[in-house]
């Protein structure tokens, strides 16, 4: 292969849904995007964006929008099932595409004076020409913390998990002016009414719902008693690590970052 032939992948949206082969098997990741057939979105050509390139592919996006498509060769996915089924590094591409397309989506006119928007070639970002406004894809920190204590991790669990028993740790976006780990101090103390010490920054996961960036923190327990602010929590407890009930999977940071939580206790607890 030479180095002008790059493979073309073609991240194809319809709503809120990527398109990929229809006999696709998504371990294979956005590879299988390269054999998505012409013929489907031929009429789109004059919207694909292009989104990057490295010497071996390149990556364009066409958003169908509402448009429903219903072609033998093709079916729809979830960005959940992406995030489940596909490889890890493969989930960025595919929430960069679908961060791009939610943005185009919505800065079709100018927050400042209202003109029509367009698209600058050069870089993703949409410009207005009348007052020379420049606006760019949004990205929103988001903290979110595993919180020791001796054994125990604290898990709360919101409203909309009520139902499925499903816990999780806590998490919150980042407010104008503040750092992030200020925001695990202010987060942790208003949803459960403690304080946190010896913060660890950990890992990070774009997690494109619509467009945040999650910043995983470990920390300890430094004080105070648990009191749910009854909104976004409502319920609340610290957990044995040997007896959890329902978490987050290892895809998410959350999963990740109470495998983590488990490997420091395993550790101190052989010292
Ligand atoms: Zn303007």
């Amino acid at each position: 292969m030479t180095a002008t032939t790059k493979t073309k992948r073609y991240f194809i949206f319809s709503n809120d849904r990527l398109l990929v082969p229809a006999e696709a098997d998504l371990r294979a990741g956005v590879e299988l995007l390269s054999d998505l057939a012409q013929e489907i979105f031929s009429e789109y050509t004059d919207q694909t964006v292009y989104i990057h390139a490295n010497e071996h592919v390149e990556h364009h996006l066409v958003d169908m929008q509402k448009e429903k498509v219903e072609h033998d060769s093709v079916r729809s996915i979830s960005l959940r099932e992406v995030v489940m089924l596909m490889p890890k590094e493969d989930f960025q591409h595919v929430a960069q595409a679908w961060q791009y397309a939610v943005f185009l989506r919505t800065h079709q006119f100018c927050g400042r004076c209202g003109s029509r928007m367009d698209r600058v070639s050069w870089e993703m970002a949409m410009h207005c020409h009348s007052c020379q406004h420049r606006s760019y894809p949004r990205v929103s920190p988001c903290i979110i913390v595993a919180i020791r204590r001796e054994n125990k991790i604290l898990l709360a669990q919101g409203e909309r998990q009520k139902e499925s028993g499903f816990f999780s740790i806590l998490a919150g976006f980042v407010e104008s002016g503040e750092t992030l780990e200020q925001a695990v101090h202010r987060e942790v103390f208003e949803e459960v009414g403690i304080k946190v010490k010896k913060l660890e920054y950990f890992s990070s996961q774009p997690w494109p719902f619509p467009h945040s960036l999650m910043v995983g923190y470990l920390a300890e327990y430094d004080n105070g008693d648990i009191v749910v602010d009854g909104k976004e929590i409502i319920q609340a407890d610290w957990f044995d690590i040997d007896n959890l009930p329902v978490v987050p999977p290892k895809f998410s940071i959350a999963g990740r970052l109470i495998e983590e939580t488990q490997k420091i206790m395993a550790k101190n607890s052989v010292q």
